[in-house]
């Protein structure tokens, strides 16, 4: 067995890298547990700051790879850590579901609503009052802060409006963009995985199927980057957008060489 791509730590996207929806993508999961097996550290990358990390623990495993909490990490981790590291104590108005705005608690971020920061996540129990809120701190000129730029999440019932398109609507209604964007591609994601981890860049690796995202995190914060074409991007779209993944595969079973 021989590995192909020399790391130490893999970050996976989640969705159309290692399962699509609800299944597994083809030996997906005996790769994860391969690279377990070789002493890999082996952690899942996710945007999505509406569900709570236990969801994907219980999914993971229940497809057959057996997952501890401290291998999810997640867009709403990395705003905690940029508002613990670079806006301490300043409070936030929180646009995001109940289990965003518990772990934000948990975490002892203060929470008003007339507070320094509305802090805008994947608010998947959005209510117009909370966006008129938040476009009122907005006009009073508070900062703006997202916790991913992604327009929409794919679903099996069709794709669901996500931060990027509620950050379109806030722009639109009070002429703000966010002066910081924490997930994928962008660098608090980045600063979350040196706090956690003490690994050289170099020995990092980011594996996904979204160009945009995944690829240019990996490239953008200076890891390994390996493109997997089992979700939304194909090859013709690869060559068109000039971006050069360390590596191509059709899926994460190629990582791997069997002898
Ligand atoms: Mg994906």
């Amino acid at each position: 067995m021989k590995l192909k791509v020399d790391a130490d730590l893999f970050l996976f996207d989640l969705d159309g890298t290692v399962y699509l929806g609800d299944t597994p993508i083809e030996g997906a999961m005996e790769t994860l547990g391969k690279l377990s097996a070789m002493g890999k550290k082996v952690c899942f990358l996710t945007n999505n700051s509406s569900k709570d990390k236990r969801e994907y623990v219980r999914k993971l495993t229940s497809m057959g790879y057996p997952v501890d909490l401290w291998q999810i990490i997640t867009s709403t981790m990395a705003a905690v850590q940029f508002l613990h590291t670079r806006r301490p104590s300043k409070s936030v108005y929180p646009v995001g579901t109940p289990t965003f705005i518990k772990t934000l608690e948990e975490e002892s971020i203060p929470i008003s609503d007339d507070a320094d920061i509305v802090l805008l996540a994947f608010d998947t129990t959005l209510t117009y009052d909370k966006l008129w809120r938040a476009n009122v701190l907005l006009e009073k000129g508070r900062e703006f802060i997202a916790t991913h730029p992604d327009t929409v999440c794919p679903s099996d019932r069709g794709d669901m409006p996500d931060v990027g398109s509620l950050m379109a609507l806030l722009e639109c209604s009070s002429g703000r963009a966010p002066s910081v964007i924490c997930g994928k591609p962008h660098s608090p994601m980045a600063e979350i995985i040196a706090h956690l981890f003490d690994i050289p860049k170099e020995k990092i690796v980011m594996v996904g199927d979204r160009l945009y995202t995944d690829i240019l995190f990996g490239i953008n914060n200076g890891y390994q980057s390996v493109l997997v074409l089992s979700g939304e991007t194909s090859v013709e779209m690869l060559n068109a957008s000039g971006i050069k993944p360390s590596f191509v595969f059709d899926s994460i079973r190629d990582m791997i060489e069997d002898d």
